[in-house]
């Protein structure tokens, strides 16, 4: 049975390329952590292009592919498992829309992300992929408890 909507849960935070070029990496961490959600597990790595495609693989047939995991591989990003109740969509609120110029007032993206592509952060949409996601960067000697 999946679990209840508000029950604790992990999702997969990145920081993007973008978002740690702008210096907005401790602006992140701040806005989950006033939330009081929980950073489970964190470190920062670049991706080769492989690797950002086999993270994007469900947009593989998508317009944006080549020219996301090109942007996703164009330098350090921070990855981060966040833990707390309903963590998946407050998460995603904090973030705001895919595109900023639809994000509400306040949120990241609405006020650091420059494009639809090269917006500041990814956060996991639902706790299926939420799992695929964490298990792609992290084991589980890396996720504290
Ligand atoms: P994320 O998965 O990064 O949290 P999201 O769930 O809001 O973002 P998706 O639809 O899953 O958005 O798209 C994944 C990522 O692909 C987006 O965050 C963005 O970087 C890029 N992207 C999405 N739509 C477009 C588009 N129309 N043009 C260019 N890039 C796009
Ligand atoms: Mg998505």
């Amino acid at each position: 049975m999946p679990p209840a909507p508000g029950g604790k849960q992990r999702t997969l935070s990145i920081v993007k390329p973008d978002g740690v070029k702008k210096g907005v990496i401790g602006e992140v961490i701040r806005r989950f952590e006033k939330e009081g959600i929980r950073i489970a597990a964190m470190k920062m790595l670049h991706l080769t292009r492989r690797q950002a495609e086999g993270f994007y693989d469900v947009h593989r047939q998508r317009p944006f592919f080549a020219s996301l995991t090109e942007f996703m591989s164009s330098g350090p990003i921070v990855v981060m498992v966040l833990e707390g109740d309903d963590v998946i969509a407050r998460n995603r609120t904090i973030m705001g829309a895919t595109d900023p110029k639809k994000a509400d007032a306040g949120t990241l993206r609405a006020e650091f992300a420059g494009n639809i592509e090269q917006n500041i952060v990814h956060g996991s949409d639902a706790p299926e992929t939420a799992a695929t996601e964490i298990r792609y960067f992290f084991s589980d000697m890396e996720i504290t408890s």
